[in-house]
């Protein structure tokens, strides 16, 4: 495709391309991994090194590399309409079907789309639609949004507000005003004595604490992804998420489940929530809606919020030049046909799940493992020093990185966050291809154990 060698894009990358999540000093002295094809499971590099990619690019590429379809129906929408708006009470075809499969897709009423181009603009308009949605019903103090720390939200400036990474507040000024968080529910590190069921309620109840302390009357909602991705895949104990339901109920508080990685079969269910037994009142979603072949998100509310919108809410000011952007919504409805026709959350769950999870669990005997977690087709593996104790390195976030090099030595992309080493592979992976990932995950062990002299 490119008739530059490696080391002149590596340079002119360096030049021309400020990096997201990444520190670019360090980037440009080290040059970037240009990745040029993908296929199934499979990427390869401009070095021409085929890699296992356990993590479907950013958690996104459930279907896998390669599918024609996907690339048949975009060029075929762009050839027949390249774009249209849904601004002047107008909008296409395929941005209505879309509308319409999701309806039938999500759980519960979530019946209602409104289209962005990612996760952190789904974000933002979640943010703006509540506090309009409380506001035109004469309660405009009903404005907080509580998250929890270590959340993940996008990057936006509400996005990164209503996550709580610190180190993202600290770049712009944020969290902007009324959002607040709660601590995130993490047995391994906080849990104590307690066992998982019962930490899950210890966590969940810190919700009730906040809104107790601010005030139910000025909290609108609160959000949560239901597997915390980015900090590094927190899986909750099985009562932590009715509980948040119960407490959001209790007192009248919006339930945002942030389902752009658990949505579209992530867990071996359609969504996160379905996963835990929970019904959301409004959910963002993103990535695996299209397998992250083009980019899309969108906003999903149930029946009693869009009736507020739709008959009180008057002109909705808000909305991108991109929303529904029919080209994308094509390429997402093509996605969710292959899901649907080829069985691959079924599959997931019933085949590949059990015998990732076996395997993973394997992975859990090594001696620098001191939790492997997992959840249907989402897991971590904690790197420890003591593998008698629930306690991270002294000096957190030095040796994940290194096991994610030496994966990526074996030709495996892993990703680690901190010490944890994250799992996300592709959907369709086969059993054969969970054996080398295995394999490969072993050996990167093996490798980091020896570095730290283990
Ligand atoms: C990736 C992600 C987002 C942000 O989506 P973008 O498309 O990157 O803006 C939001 N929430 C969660 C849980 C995510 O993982």
């Amino acid at each position: 495709m490119t008739q530059l060698d490696t080391r002149t894009l590596q340079k002119l990358d360096a030049e021309h391309h400020l990096h997201p999540f990444n520190d670019n000093a360090a980037l440009a002295k080290k040059g970037t991994r240009i990745l040029t094809k993908g296929e199934g499971c499979y990427v390869w590099d401009a070095d021409g090194n085929q890699l296992l990619d356990a993590f479907a690019g950013l958690w996104c590429v459930n279907i896998g590399y390669g599918r024609k379809e996907l690339g048949e129906v975009a060029s075929k929408q762009m050839t027949h309409l390249a774009y249209y708006n849904s601004f002047f009470q107008c909008t296409t075809e395929p941005t209505i079907a879309l509308a319409a499969k999701l309806a039938e897709l999500a759980p519960g009423d979530l019946n209602h789309s409104f289209f962005v181009n990612s996760g952190s603009e789904a974000n933002d308009t979640i943010l703006r639609m509540v506090r309009h949605f409380w506001a035109v019903q004469d309660q405009p103090q009903k404005n907080i949004f509580i998250g929890r720390h270590d959340g993940y939200h996008g990057t936006t400036m509400a996005g990164a507000s209503l996550g709580g990474m610190k180190g993202m507040h600290k770049q712009g000024g944020l969290p902007i005003p009324d959002i607040h968080h709660i601590d995130p529910p993490f047995w391994f590190a906080d849990g104590g004595d307690l066992s998982e069921d019962e930490y899950g309620l210890v966590a969940a109840r810190r919700l009730e604490q906040k809104i107790l302390e601010l005030g139910p009357d000025r909290v609108a909602a609160f959000i949560g992804e239901p597997i915390m991705g980015a900090i590094g895949v927190y899986i909750p104990p099985k009562t932590y998420w009715p509980e948040i339901e119960r407490i959001c109920r209790q007192y009248d508080v919006l339930l945002v489940a942030d389902e752009v990685i658990c949505g579209f079969g992530r867990t071996g269910e359609w969504f996160g929530s379905q996963y835990f037994g929970f019904q959301p009142d409004i959910m963002p979603i993103a990535k695996g809606i299209t397998s992250g072949y083009i980019p899309l998100g969108a906003a999903m509310f149930n029946d009693r919020v869009a009736k507020v919108l739709k008959e009180q809410g008057g002109e909705l000011a808000h909305g991108a030049t991109y929303s529904g952007h029919p080209v994308c919504a094509a390429v997402a409805l093509e996605n969710i046909r292959i899901l649907q026709d080829e069985k691959i959350v079924e599959t997931a769950k019933t085949e590949i799940a059990p015998y990732l999870a076996q395997r993973w669990a394997e992975l859990g005997e090594h001696r620098l493992v001191g939790q492997a977690r997992i959840a249907g087709m989402v897991g971590a593996l904690e790197l420890v020093p003591d593998k008698g104790k629930r306690a991270f390195f002294p000096e957190r976030g030095t040796v994940g990185p290194r096991c994610r090099d030496h994966a990526l030595k074996h030709g495996l992309i892993l990703r680690a966050t901190w010490d944890a080493m994250l799992l996300s592979p592709p959907l369709i992976i086969t059993r054969e291809q969970v054996d080398e990932l295995f394999d490969k995950t072993w050996k990167a062990l093996n490798d980091t154990a020896t570095d730290l002299g283990m």
